[in-house]
């Protein structure tokens, strides 16, 4: 699948729509999710046009790649979240519903997060 540059993070990253900052390095950028599903929701996204971890895996640098891994870990850091724990996931494709095709991971933290996913019908 193509990389579709009107998806709403890219307009993020190109300033067309504003977003609620907590973080920015070289390679990536972190903001709160506008329909937190947690005290603590951020989705950390690499600038570049990656549609989802096995696209950005394949395709980045390393040097984007580090700095990507690092600001997910930088911002758990910053919002205090090493002690109470948080968690990390990313939705790609149909199977997990995956609405914006360019990749994010969602961090959430500050709730009891129980189970890992629904169990299956
Ligand atoms: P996903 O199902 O993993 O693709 O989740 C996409 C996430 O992006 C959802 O949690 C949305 O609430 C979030 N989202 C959509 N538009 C925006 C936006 N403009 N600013 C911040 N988060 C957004």
């Amino acid at each position: 699948m193509g990389y579709d540059d009107q998806n709403i993070f890219a307009k993020i990253l190109r300033g067309e729509i504003p977003c609620d900052k907590v973080f920015e390095s070289e390679h990536a950028l972190a903001f709160r999710d506008i329909n937190p599903l947690a005290p603590v929701h951020v989705l950390v996204i690499p600038k570049g046009a990656y549609v989802s971890m096995d696209d950005f895996s394949a395709n980045a640098s390393d040097a984007e790649i580090a700095d990507y891994i690092r600001a997910l870990g930088t911002v758990a850091r910053e919002l205090d979240l090493q002690e109470s724990g948080y968690r990390i996931l990313a939705n790609h494709g149909r199977d997990a519903h995956q609405e914006v095709p360019h990749l994010h991971i969602h961090l959430f933290g500050k709730r009891d997060m129980k189970g890992m996913l629904p169990k299956q019908a």
